[in-house]
């Protein structure tokens, strides 16, 4: 519930209201509670209305935006391995199966050291936090120690996240592997540890890594936990032909990848499958029966040749979708970067097949905002600035300190949100809020009262 109204933004706002609906407001208002909860938001010319049925004029303090500034929600990453951040930017010259053996096993298997976890884990939330990712869903590795040091990362800093230790027992090198029930009671003690946190910020997620490498026994045990915990599970879904192939051969009973998971009871509506490439008609029916989440990773599966998701197809089966950026099976931690390419994927979906319209550029918005929500299942939480939600926020300035962006007098509001959806990038976000904290400031920032 939202009480008294403390603090209100005023300036350009831009947030998608559904899949399909969003709010432009070039001079808006926005109201905070005391608890930093979000009031309103509504055009400017309704001041003195919200004024008085919130009864906020002595009171409230008002934080003008400067000139082009607008607030818009903060960018959530429905999957990143945050071990594999040391490789962003590098190794993109293979397909998915010989890229883990060659460049990411070896570098997941060097945060057994907790100095190298925890000087990895430090970038990878800063630059994630500095990109405008208010919340992550991250995967670490195998080792327990160093997932709680991304824990403990996550809420110094101050981003919203779910933290998985990754499980794999099978088709593993010798120096990167784990023992099945090894793997379980680890999971098992990294979720209860986490939990009894209580924090704000961070929620564990049980993470076989994928079926390739997570036995029948494996998987069942780590269903059993996400359901004893009513915690969230991940993993990777249909990313590669070759990998499809591999699942196949090593579950001939089952009727397709998605079933795999299904049979083991991994499939649920606080699941999150990457990728999802080459699902069939009957995976996609399977996941909209059970409510999973698709995080589609555009920059990923063009990066590792994997194929292109068809993100309009599953929203026609009535699947959740948000956007990942994959780090570093996807060369850029910047969620922007995956908001350009899943535009460009779905282009090039719509060349191949002219029926699957190409995605408009507010749709994009809504899956690295409030579609990325729902596949978390925090849509009641965060996504886009409804009344009750947390405030996780961006300001941005087309025009700040050293921008990428020309603004002209002819640019209209709209104008300035899509050159910086298309051409900006973290020098124009000169604020960035999670959970109504400031955890990013810029010099072109606006001044802000003491509350944050
Ligand atoms: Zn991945």
């Amino acid at each position: 519930m939202t009480g008294e109204v403390r603090t209100v933004f005023r300036g350009g706002i831009v947030h998608c209201v559904d899949a399909s609906t969003t709010q432009l407001l070039e001079d808006g208002v926005l109201g905070l509670d005391q608890s930093n909860r979000i009031v309103f938001v509504e055009d400017g010319s309704q001041l003195a209305l919200l004024q008085d049925r919130y009864g906020f004029a002595a009171d409230a303090r008002t934080i003008q935006l400067k000139p082009h500034q607008f607030l818009m929600p903060g960018f959530i990453d429905t999957h990143i391995h945050a071990s594999q951040y040391p490789n962003a930017g590098t190794g993109l010259d293979m397909p998915l199966l010989q890229w883990l053996e060659t460049y990411t096993f070896p570098t997941e298997a060097m945060f057994a050291n907790p100095e190298f976890a925890q000087n990895a884990y430090e970038k990878v939330v800063q630059r994630t936090l500095r990109s405008g990712t208010t919340a992550c869903s991250y995967f670490t590795t195998i080792h327990r120690e160093a997932s709680t040091t991304l824990v403990e990362t996550c809420e110094r800093l101050g981003q919203r996240a779910y933290v998985g230790k990754v499980c794999m027992d099978r088709n593993s090198p010798s120096t990167y592997i784990e023992v099945t029930n090894e793997s379980i009671r680890e999971t098992e003690a990294f979720v209860q540890a986490t939990l009894a946190r209580n924090s704000e910020l961070v929620t564990p997620i049980v993470t076989p890594r994928f079926v390739p490498t997570c036995s029948s026994q494996l998987m069942t045990g780590l269903g059993e936990v996400a359901r004893r915990y009513n915690v969230p599970i991940q993993s990777h879904v249909s990313e590669n032909a070759g990998e499809i192939e591999w699942v196949r051969q090593l579950h001939p009973q089952c009727s397709s990848y998605s079933d795999v998971y299904d049979v083991h009871g991994l499939l649920n509506s606080k699941a999150i499958m990457a990728h999802g490439v080459h699902l069939s008609e009957a995976e996609m029916q399977l996941l909209s029966a059970r409510k999973v989440g698709v995080s589609h990773c555009p920059c990923s599966n063009y990066g590792i040749l994997s194929g292109i998701c068809r993100v309009r197809d599953l929203h026609q089966h009535n699947v959740k979708v948000g956007l990942g950026t994959d780090v570093s099976g996807g060369h850029s931690p910047a969620m922007l970067e995956s908001l350009r390419l899943a535009l460009i994927a779905s282009k090039t979906v719509h060349f191949q097949e002219p029926a699957l319209a190409p995605l408009r550029l507010y749709e994009g918005l809504h899956l690295a905002t409030l579609g990325g929500a729902e596949v978390m299942g925090l849509q009641d939480q965060i996504g886009n600035f409804a009344p009750g939600k947390h405030f996780d926020a961006l300001i941005v300035d087309p025009s700040s300190i050293d921008s990428p962006i020309d603004v002209f007098a002819k640019d209209k509001f709209s104008d300035r949100v899509e050159k910086f959806l298309f051409n900006g990038d973290d020098r124009n976000i000169v604020t960035v809020f999670v959970n109504g904290k400031v955890v990013k400031r810029l010099a072109s920032a606006p001044a802000l009262t003491a509350d944050f």
